[in-house]
């Protein structure tokens, strides 16, 4: 039987730097933890296929790491994203406060013509971590009052809710205004993971 075709989704996982972007992508994309290398090489983008509702995506991971260097490369690292991973650390309030300037900032970079229907996703990062500084009520009120969501509770250090809301991401992409038709066409797919069960989105 034919493979289904495959398409490429660019997605950006933007946020104050320690909150836990690297570690994000590399836990969703390796299943590991360390980011040590990543930092290290300076890795800016990984792929990842996997299935999604019987749709088969590549999603291309941009991770931001490296915030100066970075700022001066903004428009070609937003343009042409698919969806905006909106991120922020559990025991870092500052960093949940800073999520309504990373939003302005990539609308205004990436040149997003409406940015009422672009698909952002909120990621709070570090749910393992026993003291946070931002509650679950906070975060879900500041996505209705910014049109951004779903908000997803994450570990990158345990794991919980990351594939969940990488996959959530994917959904918003091909649910928007049927966008499925813009993604880039890649030739090969060789995974095919079946979407998880058993987690949940706040
Ligand atoms: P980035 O600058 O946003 O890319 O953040 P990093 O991925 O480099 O992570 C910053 C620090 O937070 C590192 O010490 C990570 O080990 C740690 N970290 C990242 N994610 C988590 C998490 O989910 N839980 C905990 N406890 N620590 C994390």
């Amino acid at each position: 039987m034919a493979q289904p075709k495959s398409s490429l989704l660019k997605v950006i996982l933007l946020g104050d730097g320690g909150v836990g972007k690297s570690s994000l992508m590399n836990r969703y994309v390796t299943n590991k933890f360390d980011t040590h290398l990543f930092h290290t090489i300076g890795v800016e983008f990984l792929n990842k296929e996997l299935e999604v509702d019987g749709r088969v995506v590549t999603m291309q991971i941009w991770d931001t790491a490296g915030q100066e260097r970075f700022r001066s490369l903004r428009t070609p690292f937003y343009r042409g994203s698919d969806c905006c991973l909106l991120t922020f650390s559990l025991d870092d309030s500052q960093s949940f406060l800073n999520l309504a300037n990373w939003k302005k900032e990539f609308i205004y970079y990436a040149d997003v013509k409406e940015p009422d229907s672009f698909p952002f996703v909120v990621l709070g990062n570090k749910v393992d971590v026993g003291e946070r500084q931002v509650t679950s009520e906070e975060a879900r009120q500041w996505c209705r009052d910014n049109g951004a969501h779903p908000y997803y509770e994450t570990s990158a250090k345990d794991a919980t809710n990351v594939a969940a809301a990488f996959e959530e991401a994917v959904r918003r992409v091909l649910a928007t205004e049927d966008r499925a038709d813009h993604l880039i066409p890649t030739d090969t797919v060789n995974l095919h993971r079946k979407p998880r069960s058993g987690t949940t989105c706040c």
